[in-house]
């Protein structure tokens, strides 16, 4: 094993008031509606992104997680540039990538690599192995020599533990585990610094869920690699992630070290989602039942998005918006109760 690479805590990436919407009336027709007996023009959109704020430094595993719908996954999709923002900023080392043109973002391809739930999201069916893991290699560095691809392609299979003499077969030929640990490869034979993972492990086998978190921390460390990871399964962010950033309707509830999240947590969605984990110890709090539905990202509540579900609401939460603070221990938290130091633990 290498030697574990130190990281200097430089901020890699930073969304600043990040926002994204998707119209869901798209022709004139659409747009028209009755209210009150008066025809009026008024578009719907999903507001799948609401003014996050966080960064990421370098060698961190920030975890985002939240129910599906909470708009993680499009938090991912913002940042690999696969969508563009509705409002906001993405930088990245310092500087600004959400207004760069996709050839202006070329270079910053080869340091940041997205997986997949669905492995084939990243590999061809057609392709061999050999092809798949090559096309990246030689894209990013045309100047490369065959027999430098050939090895590079054989030193990361090595690597992610599948045999090189493999690379002749196809996708369909491996189990989804393996899929996966190829397509991790994929993603390390251009030598990242920044991983997106959006739920890199929910698709496969239980029994395998551990072996591929554990190749990807281990490439963490050996690699110095920074991750931004996707998921619904807090077992997996108590385990993989260094700080936790909570999602509700696109909007962040809290976001803390993880330990501090799991030791301490204090947005009632937190306590919440937490109580929800299954534990061993007696002494964890009972499961919280949530009241209500989860309400539709079409039409954000006023106020507190959470404020229909919480059994701490008051007129405040109805009316206004609680803004992000930092608290004593460092964490961060939007909650107007937490802020007026009247919730329970
Ligand atoms: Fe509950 Fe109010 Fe806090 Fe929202 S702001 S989580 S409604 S106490």
């Amino acid at each position: 094993m290498k030697d574990m690479i130190t990281t200097d805590g430089r901020t890699l990436l930073e969304l600043k008031q990040l926002e994204k919407s998707f119209v869901l009336d798209k022709s004139f027709l659409e747009t028209i509606k009755l209210r009150g007996g008066h025809i009026i023009r008024e578009k719907r959109a999903v507001h799948a992104v609401n003014d996050l704020s966080l960064s990421v430094s370098q060698g961190e595993a920030l975890g985002i997680v939240g129910e599906s719908g909470c708009g993680k996954s499009t938090v991912a999709r913002l940042v690999a540039g696969l969508l563009t923002p509705s409002g906001g900023e993405i930088h990245y080392d310092g500087e600004r990538i959400d207004n760069r043109s996709r050839k202006a973002m070329l270079p910053l391809r080869k340091k940041m690599q997205m997986i997949f739930q669905n492995p084939y999201a990243s590999l061809n069916p057609r392709m061999t192995i050999q092809q798949a893991l090559e096309e990246p290699v030689r894209h990013h560095n045309p100047s490369i020599s065959r027999a430098e691809v050939h090895e590079k392609v054989a030193e990361v299979m090595r690597s992610v533990g599948v045999d090189p003499s493999w690379s002749s077969r196809y996708p369909h030929e491996f189990s989804g585990g393996q899929r996966q640990r190829i397509a991790i490869a994929r993603a390390l034979t251009v030598d990242p610094e920044f991983i997106i993972a959006d739920e890199p492990i929910s698709a496969l086998d239980v029994s395998i869920q551990a072996q591929v978190l554990n190749l990807m921390l281990e490439a963490k460390e050996e690699r110095g690699l920074t991750y931004l990871f996707i998921t619904h399964d807090l077992s997996v962010v108590e385990h993989f992630a260094t700080r936790v950033a909570v999602l509700y309707l696109g909007t962040l509830c809290e976001l803390a070290e993880t330990r501090t999240l799991f030791e301490t947590p204090k947005h009632p969605y937190t306590k919440a989602l937490l109580s929800a984990v299954p534990q061993l110890e007696d002494d964890k709090p009972s499961h919280i039942r949530l009241k209500g539905e989860i309400p539709t990202p079409i039409n954000l509540p006023q106020g507190c998005p959470f404020h229909s579900r919480c059994a701490s609401a008051n007129d405040r939460c109805r009316n206004e918006r609680p803004r992000p603070l930092q608290q004593v221990d460092g964490s961060t938290v939007a909650c107007h109760g937490v802020e007026e130091n009247r919730l329970d633990g």
